[in-house]
């Protein structure tokens, strides 16, 4: 198993809101990107608090546990009500505070995810680029009724307003799983990444080889104007990582 993990405020802004977290398991790991949203720090405390959370709630599973959205979703839940507590607690600083949460658990060729918000999670499987989740943003939610086609959510005005995120009430959140090869890559990523280069960029530079993958990719969106805060988070399964007789 390989990690490439690297965030980056970027070029404009002053300071990085985002956060990440990535918890070796056995045979994989666990993996989370938050983006955070709120005037003054507030977007930087919602989105430490959802890493800090997940990190707590989900580094003591045992070994032989397997991956389940429905843990990663109750991790999400419990950082959801955390930050919604903290805005109360702190309301001239922190109101309206809150974040995106894209995670992650990968594991001997299982992977469970859930999500909120505008962050993504892509599976690199021989040159393909998909991605498995939903923009909840304005702009993602018309792409997914059918509304405006998908080339246009990248200059839509609202692309940058979310539909949901944590610390929004009532908490909701995208659940999946999916199979996963010896070789392919596991990407989530903050919109950071997406709104400087495009898909077909991103998985040209993974093609060119997984070692510091990245801060390759990091250096490509700040190339590109460093628009936002940037979050990578990668993972590359071997056959050592498939239990006997499951190896692909
Ligand atoms: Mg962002």
């Amino acid at each position: 198993m390989e990690f490439s993990a690297a965030s980056d405020p970027g070029l404009v802004r002053s300071r990085n809101e985002d956060s990440f977290t990535l918890l070796p398991r056995p045979r994989g790991a666990l993996l989370a990107v938050a983006d955070g949203v709120g005037g003054s720090k507030a977007g930087e405390v919602a989105s430490e608090i959802a890493t800090r959370t997940f990190t707590e709630l989900l580094s003591n599973l045992a070994d032989e546990e397997r991956p389940d959205s429905r843990r990663l979703r109750s991790a999400l839940e419990a950082a959801n009500d955390r930050i919604i507590a903290a805005a109360k607690q702190r309301a001239k600083e922190q109101a309206g505070m809150g974040t995106t949460m894209t995670s992650a658990w990968l594991e001997g060729g299982l992977l469970a995810f859930a999500h909120v918000g505008d962050s993504r999670l892509y599976v690199y499987r021989e040159g393909a680029f998909t991605c498995l989740t939903h923009d909840h943003s304005v702009a993602g939610e018309l792409v997914r009724q059918g509304t405006i086609p998908p080339e246009d959510a990248k200059s839509h005005p609202q692309r940058h307003v979310l539909t949901r995120a944590l610390g929004m009430s009532p908490f909701t959140c995208d659940e999946g799983d999916a199979r996963i090869l010896s070789g392919d890559v596991v990407l989530l990523c903050t919109d950071g990444l997406v709104s400087a280069i495009s898909e077909a960029e991103i998985a040209r530079e993974i093609g060119e080889g997984f070692a510091g993958v990245a801060l390759r990719l990091i250096d490509a969106a700040n190339r590109a104007g460093g628009p936002d805060n940037t979050t990578v988070v990668a993972v590359r399964l071997g056959p050592e990582d498939f239990p006997r007789g499951d190896a692909p």
